[in-house]
């Protein structure tokens, strides 16, 4: 797939997309067996994300941190902080929603759920928050009291280290619960319900959620190269047949920059999450899809997408991680088809998507994805399994 950096403007050179590291991926290489007994977890339990441990003084933890604290959990090191914080169209979407929009924040008391190095606080701190409790599971809440502290906000933002589950919060309710909370295909990580828990512990009635709704989207790309690359390469490598990990490779969508010009198809909302009424279950759903071919061509792939967006502000806010936006660090989730399919003009794929968590890992999201094409020179009709892990 070729990578596209489509950002042409001054903020150019903060950004470094080009590489296709699922870099938000813990377990990724794991075998969940030697998981659990390398670590006195079950395989699956949920320890991959929090791994908040004793409360250190910030101090204290400078340097022992090992790898396998990493391997464990991948918030603690800062490299993922970087590569979000220089994320300019998510990180400036949520300081203009804050900055712009003072009067949702100003006097006003607010949970960051997952606040990582406290960006968010600090955000809302500057707006002029009451309070902000900023709760984060991994050894980055230490540094996040620290940056607290060095840009003196400690009187403001209350850091508590854990998880949003465990912690007890210093007040009864808040105000405004803000999170970054998205995953790739948004959902993966599952990190919602943590959103959802905090929303329906502590927010106070007629409180607001930031962001409120997130919509997932998807199209159909050429795709003829890459796929090539990814997948029949396992067909013969170096001569030998390990066709048998290109049955794997399949089932794994692919997180990375779609280049506009592979779109073949119009794009279709497939489902829409309102975050302040939604329940957790809500995220598990199947939708109908029928995505319209806008020229003659061949389909490699079913491209998934999010946007999210912001509609308490002045004015609506928000972004979107589509192939037709400035690229972001969750890039775009290409599913791969069993079949190449000859699109003309005009033709429709129907089908339908079906999204859940996976029951033995709730943080993996399970996607089945049944598609049909009746088309003059492609009649195929198939049922696909993937899964984010
Ligand atoms: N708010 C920060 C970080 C976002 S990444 C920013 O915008 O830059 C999400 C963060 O949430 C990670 O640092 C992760 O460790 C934390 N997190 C995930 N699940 C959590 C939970 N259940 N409780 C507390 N923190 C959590």
């Amino acid at each position: 797939m070729t990578k596209n950096n489509n950002n042409n403007n001054e903020e150019e050179e903060f950004i470094s997309f080009g590489h296709n590291l699922n870099t938000k991926i813990r377990f990724e290489d794991a075998d969940e067996d030697e998981v659990a007994e390398g670590s006195g977890l079950e395989a699956g339990q949920d320890e991959s994300m929090c791994d908040a441990g004793e409360s250190n003084d910030a101090a204290e933890v400078t340097d022992d941190t090992t790898s396998a604290d990493y391997y464990f959990d991948s918030y603690s090191h800062f490299g993922i902080h970087e590569e979000m914080l220089k994320d300019v169209v998510r990180t400036k979407t949520y300081q203009n929603v804050i900055y712009q929009n003072k009067f949702l924040i100003k006097d006003k008391i607010v949970l960051d759920v997952g606040a990582g190095t406290g960006i968010l606080s600090l955000f809302c701190a500057k707006a002029g928050a009451k309070h902000v409790y900023a709760v984060e599971c991994s050894q980055m809440a230490d540094m996040a009291k620290e940056i607290v502290k060095a840009n003196g906000f400690s009187d403001v933002i209350t850091v508590l280290k854990g998880k949003i589950e465990e912690i007890e919060l210093p007040t009864p309710k808040v105000d405004v619960i803000i999170s970054e909370w998205m995953g790739y295909f948004l959902l993966f990580e599952n990190m919602l319900d943590s959103v959802l828990y905090a929303r329906n512990k502590w927010l106070v009635d007629g409180g607001i959620v930031l962001p409120d709704k997130a919509s997932l989207f998807l199209t159909a790309i050429e795709d003829s190269e890459y796929k090539e690359d990814k997948i029949e390469f396992w067909n013969s490598v170096y001569g030998f047949d390990m066709s048998c990990i290109k049955k794997k490779a399949m089932m794994e969508p692919l997180v990375d920059i779609v280049d506009q010009n592979q779109i073949v198809t119009d794009s279709k909302l497939l489902k829409t999450m309102d975050i302040s009424k939604m329940s957790s279950g809500d995220a598990s759903f199947t939708a109908p899809f029928k995505l319209v071919a806008q020229r003659n061509d061949y389909i490699h792939a079913l491209v998934a997408y999010f946007d999210v967006s912001f509609t308490m502000c002045h004015k609506l806010l928000g972004f979107s991680t589509g192939p037709r936006s400035r690229a972001t660090h969750w890039k775009q989730t290409v599913m791969y088809l069993e079949d190449v399919l000859t699109i003309c003009e005009g033709e429709t794929i129907t089908g339908s998507m079906s999204v859940s968590y996976n029951k033995k890992n709730p943080r993996d999201v399970d996607i089945k994805l049944s598609y049909s094409l009746n088309g003059q020179h492609s009649k195929v009709s198939r049922t696909q399994h993937y899964k984010m892990r």
